[in-house]
C-alpha cells in the first residue's frame, strides 16, 4: 500500500507480527499448501483453534461473537501480515466469510451464539449446499425439496461440489419450499446437522487425488423447524447476503499472488532457469497484472472506505475475483513450462488452479455482472 497507516493501526500490525513470529511455525507454513491429507488437515485444524484463542480467527467479527471489531484498515493490515507470514487461513473459509454474515444478520439469538463461536474455533466444520447436478449458475433452479410436516422439515434432493462436504457437521442448505412460486422465491435456507439419518455424504476425488469437495445426499431427512435461517422462502435474500464483516478480504487476492510470484522468481533462481527474454517476460506481465489487481481491488476496499457505491464495490469485485484466477493459473502454467521435472512443488497448485475461474461464479458468470455493473451494459 503507499498510504502510510495511523498510529493505532501499526499498534495492531506490531501486535499481530509478534504473535505470529511466536506462534507460526514452518511446519504450518507448508501445511497451508499441501493436499488436505487426515495429517495436515488435523494440524490445521489444532492452528485454527490456536488462532481463535488468541483472537486472531476472525478480526472482522463484531466483538460480541467473539471477533476484535476491526476497522478496515485493521483488516487490511491484517490480511497484509498473514499472507506475507504464509500463516494458514481458518478452515471454514466459506463458513467465515458466506455463511457467518449471514447467520449474524438473519439468525436467531440461539443460532448466533450456539454456533457462531464454535465456528470460529473451526470446533464445527461447516458447508455450504447451494450447487447441485442441474444448478450451478442458475442456482435459482435447485431442486432440493424441504416439505413441512408439522413443526419439522423433510428434505429429499442432492447437492454437489460441496466443499469441506466429507468433513463438515453443519451444512447452510438451500432447499426449494415453495414449487409454485417464481423460482427465485420460493427457496428458503436450513442450517442442517450433517449427522442427521438420511444423509449421505460421497467425497468427490479432484485432480490432484484430494477430497475437497463432495456429493450430498438427501433421503427423507428431518430437520427441526428451528433450523430455518431467515424467513421461510427467503433464501433467495440470504444467498445474496451483502453484510460482510470482512471489508478489505480482496487484498488477499493481489497480496497472494505476490507471494507466489516471489517463490517462483526464487525456485528459478535455485534452479538457474528463467532468464531468457520470453521467461522474463512473462514474469513480467504476470507482475504488472498481479499490480492491475492490487488496483481494483483498492478500488473496491477504497468504496467501502470512503462510502462509494455498493454497485461499483460489487463490480469491481467481480473483475478482480476473474482477473485473479486467470493471473493464478497463468503462474501456475509458467511454473510448469520453465521448471519442468523440478516443478513438484508448484504440482498441487497446477492441479488446482484449474478450479480459481470456476469456484465461486465462473468467468463468464463474473464477466457477465462486470459488463452489466462496471460498463453499464444492458443484460
Ligand atoms: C473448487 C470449487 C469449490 C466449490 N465449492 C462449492 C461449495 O462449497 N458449495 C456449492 O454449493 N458449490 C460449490 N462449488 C460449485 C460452484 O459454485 C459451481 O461449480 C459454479 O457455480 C458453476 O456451476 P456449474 O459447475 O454447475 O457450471 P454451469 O453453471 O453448468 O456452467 C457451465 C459453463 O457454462 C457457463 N455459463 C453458465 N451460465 C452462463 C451464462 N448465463 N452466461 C455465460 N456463460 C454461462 C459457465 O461459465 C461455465 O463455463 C464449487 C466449485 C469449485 C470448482
Amino acid at each position: 500500500m503507499d498510504f502510510s497507516y495511523p498510529a493505532d493501526v501499526e499498534q495492531f500490525r506490531n501486535e499481530l507480527r509478534t504473535w505470529l513470529s511466536a506462534n507460526l511455525t514452518d511446519e504450518l507454513i507448508t501445511a497451508r499448501r499441501s493436499p488436505r491429507s487426515d495429517a495436515v488437515f488435523d494440524m490445521l485444524h489444532a492452528w485454527n483453534a490456536t488462532l481463535a484463542d488468541a483472537g486472531w480467527a476472525a478480526v472482522s467479527w463484531p466483538r460480541e461473537y467473539g471477533g476484535r471489531g476491526a476497522t478496515v484498515l485493521e483488516q487490511l493490515v491484517y490480511t497484509e501480515e498473514t499472507t506475507r507470514a504464509r500463516a494458514p487461513l481458518p478452515l471454514n473459509v466459506i463458513g467465515m466469510n458466506n455463511i457467518a454474515p449471514a447467520i449474524m444478520q438473519y439468525g436467531t439469538e440461539a443460532q448466533k451464539t450456539t454456533l457462531l463461536p464454535r465456528m470460529m474455533r473451526a470446533d464445527d466444520i461447516w458447508c455450504q449446499g447451494m450447487s447441485e447436478p442441474d444448478a450451478g449458475s442458475d442456482l435459482a433452479a435447485l431442486r432440493t425439496r424441504a416439505v413441512r410436516d408439522g413443526d419439522n422439515f423433510v428434505v429429499n434432493g442432492q447437492k454437489i461440489w460441496t466443499s469441506l462436504g466429507h468433513r463438515a457437521d453443519w451444512c447452510q442448505l438451500y432447499v426449494r419450499t415453495d414449487p409454485e412460486a417464481p423460482k427465485h422465491q420460493g427457496i428458503s435456507c436450513l442450517i442442517v446437522d450433517l449427522r442427521l439419518p438420511g444423509i449421505e455424504v460421497r467425497p468427490l476425488v479432484t485432480l490432484n487425488g484430494d477430497t475437497d469437495f463432495a456429493e450430498v445426499f438427501f433421503h427423507d431427512v428431518v430437520v427441526p423447524g428451528d433450523a430455518l435461517l431467515g424467513p421461510l422462502n427467503a433464501g433467495w435474500q440470504v444467498a445474496t447476503t451483502t453484510l460482510s464483516h470482512e471489508r478489505a478480504g480482496a487484498a488477499r487476492l493481489y497480496a497472494e499472488l505476490q507471494v507466489r510470484l516471489e517463490e517462483l522468481v526464487t525456485d528459478f533462481a535455485a534452479f538457474g532457469v528463467g532468464g531468457d527474454p520470453v521467461t522474463l517476460r512473462r514474469l513480467g506481465e504476470i507482475a504488472v497484472r498481479i499490480k492491475y489487481l492490487e488496483v481494483l481491488c483498492q478500488r473496491s476496499i477504497s468504496a467501502t472506505l470512503h462510502g462509494g457505491s455498493e454497485i461499483t464495490a460489487l463490480g469491481s469485485a467481480s473483475l478482480a475475483k476473474t482477473v485473479w484466477g486467470e493471473i493464478g493459473q497463468d503462474l501456475a502454467a509458467l511454473a510448469f513450462d520453465v521448471l519442468g521435472p523440478q516443478a513438484s512443488r508448484w504440482a498441487d497448485y497446477r492441479l488446482t488452479s484449474r478450479s480459481l475461474t470456476i469456484a465461486g461464479g465462473t468467468t463468464q458468470i463474473n464477466t457477465n455482472i462486470t459488463a452489466h455493473r462496471v460498463l453499464g451494459l444492458p443484460r
